[in-house]
Formats: structure tokens, C-alpha cells, sequence
């Protein structure tokens, strides 16, 4: 039996049509059974209510759903509403982020950072939710320091936070750093690798830039070398995200948590690979 415990992040899609590809998406991904799903949630009300409508078909399908929430932007009032629509439906898992403000919103809300909003579930709900949170092994991007970055990541958890979920990356020996600083710190929880398939170059160097994740140049390169061979880029991403998953695992990394973007294959060829 292999105990290695997958998750999968989807993002709330906006047309039925979206609706009906992420359910095909679900149904090719749930043979790997995975402990839980994930669905995105954006900052400034953008995808909300998707994210719930999302969630709620998830659960229905038998799925164990865990919707993301961010509190930048947000009242107090409005964010326990949305908690309490998740405990009406049952609920019991919950991804607490700050997020990030869309350009042109300039109101912070009442929660400047993802801890305060940890501490407001724990206050207001108890146990009831399981809350995963947010870490970042080549950090944050806006963090002052490594250092800093790192006893941030240590408060959040410790404002009661269940498990952590990080930023994708390519570098293993940056989550293994992370791993044994976070536990210096006294940071005993989980912490999981987010993985990302690499399946189309331009938008992983958008998304890297925007995240703070670094592509090796040695990854970028030969991606870039292929043009427009979709095929010649998916079989090398999937050799290097496979190799580093395998490392992970090696390693004893508890989980492996998937960004889809709402695509089964090249997660799917990542885990048959690994025999998940
Ligand atoms: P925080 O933990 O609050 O950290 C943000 C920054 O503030 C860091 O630089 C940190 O060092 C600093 N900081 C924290 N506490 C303090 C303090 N007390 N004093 C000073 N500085 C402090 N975004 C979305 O909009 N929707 C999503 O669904 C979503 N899902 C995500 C899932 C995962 C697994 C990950 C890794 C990221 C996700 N994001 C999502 C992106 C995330 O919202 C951004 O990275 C955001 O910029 C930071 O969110 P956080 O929860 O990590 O913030």
C-alpha cells in the first residue's frame, strides 16, 4: 500500500462549460484518491461565490472539499458569513490566506495578514475547521527577510493553523531548508510541497515571476528551446517535476499537494509515474 497522500487544487471555473471540464477533471484525478481537494478563492469578492458553488458540488460527490479564504480587503462580518455557509454545508477544512489585493482596490479590510485571520477562525469557531496555511520555501516575495518570512510563517502556524501547503517550486533543497528552519522555530505541523506540472512556458514564467518562485535556468532554457512542441515541453516537465516528486517522497515530505489549473494530465502523468 502506498501511504503517500495526495491533494488536489482546482480554481472556481466562470462558465458552465468550465463547470463541466472540471467535473471530467475531478473524475479522471479521483481514481488517485486523494485526501482532499482544494478550490481557490479571490481576494475582493472576483470568484467568491465559485468558490462555494465549487466546494459544495465537490462535496457532493463524496470529495473531502477545502475551500481557500484570503482576508485582505475583507470585514470581520463578511468573513464569518462565509464561514458559517461552510459549517451550514458541513464544511470542516479551510486554506487561510491573506491573499493579495487586485490592482486599483486599495482597502486592506480589517486583517492585515493571514495570522490575524487564523487567530479570527480559531476565536470564532473553534475546531470546527482543520485550517491549512500558506508557506513559502524561497519566500514571499514582499517578506522583508528570509528570516522574517520564516518567523511569520511560524506565528500563523502557531495562531493555530492544523497543516501547511507551500509554494510550488523546483528546488527540493529549498523545501528541506524550510522544513528544518520551520522546526527550529517549533513549527511541528505538516508541511506539505505544493507541486506544478510544467506543461506551458510562458505562463509558468508569469506565474513564477508574480509568486516568487524560481525556474532554474538550466529548466527555462530547455523549455525555451522547444518553441511552440507542446509535446517535447510536457515530456520534459513531466521528467523534472516527477524527479523532484520522487526526492520529496524519498525524503519523507508528508504529502504532495497539486496545482491542476484545472487539468487532469499532467498531474495524473506525474503520480502514475510515481505508482501513487
Ligand atoms: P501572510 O502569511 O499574511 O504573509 C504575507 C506577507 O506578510 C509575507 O511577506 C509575510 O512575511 C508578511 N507578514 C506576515 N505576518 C506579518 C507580520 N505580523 N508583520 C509583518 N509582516 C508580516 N491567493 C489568493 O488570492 N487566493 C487563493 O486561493 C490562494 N491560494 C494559495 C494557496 C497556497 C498553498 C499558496 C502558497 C498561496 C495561495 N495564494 C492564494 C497566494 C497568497 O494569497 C499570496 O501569496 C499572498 O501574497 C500571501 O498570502 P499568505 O496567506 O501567505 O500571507
Amino acid at each position: 500500500m502506498n501511504p503517500l497522500e495526495l491533494s488536489f487544487e482546482f480554481f472556481p471555473p466562470k462558465t458552465p462549460d468550465g463547470v463541466e471540464k472540471l467535473r471530467a477533471t475531478r473524475a479522471q484525478l479521483a481514481p488517485l484518491k486523494p485526501k482532499f481537494v482544494s478550490v481557490t478563492f479571490g481576494a475582493g469578492g472576483s470568484t467568491q461565490r465559485g468558490t462555494l458553488d465549487t466546494v459544495v458540488d465537490m462535496a457532493k460527490e463524496g470529495l473531502a472539499a477545502a475551500p481557500h479564504l484570503s482576508c485582505i480587503g475583507s470585514s470581520k462580518e463578511s468573513l464569518r458569513a462565509i464561514l458559517n455557509e461552510y459549517r451550514s454545508h458541513g464544511i470542516r477544512h479551510i486554506v487561510a490566506l491573506r491573499g493579495d489585493l487586485p490592482s486599483g482596490m486599495g482597502e486592506v479590510g480589517e486583517f492585515r495578514y493571514a495570522s490575524e485571520l487564523v487567530s479570527f477562525i480559531r476565536a470564532e469557531f473553534g475546531d470546527w475547521f482543520w485550517i491549512e496555511v500558506a508557506g513559502y520555501p524561497e519566500y514571499h516575495p514582499q517578506a522583508r527577510s528570509p528570516r522574517h518570512d520564516l518567523e511569520n510563517f511560524a506565528r500563523k502556524v502557531k495562531a493555530g493553523a492544523n497543516s501547511a501547503i507551500t509554494q510550488y517550486f523546483f528546488n527540493a533543497d529549498a523545501y528541506f531548508r524550510f522544513v528544518d528552519d520551520a522546526r527550529k522555530l517549533g513549527v511541528d505541523v505538516p508541511i506539505v510541497p505544493g507541486i506544478m506540472p510544467i506543461t506551458n512556458f510562458s505562463q509558468l514564467m508569469r506565474f513564477s515571476e508574480m509568486c516568487g518562485a524560481e525556474v532554474p535556468r538550466w529548466v527555462a532554457r530547455r523549455l525555451e528551446s522547444y518553441g511552440d512542441d507542446r509535446e517535447a515541453i510536457r515530456a520534459f516537465g513531466l521528467d523534472v517535476v516527477t524527479d523532484l516528486c520522487q526526492r520529496l517522497i524519498d525524503a519523507r515530505a508528508p504529502g504532495l499537494h497539486f496545482y491542476t489549473l484545472n487539468n487532469a494530465a499532467a498531474t495524473k502523468g506525474i503520480c502514475d509515474r510515481l505508482n501513487a
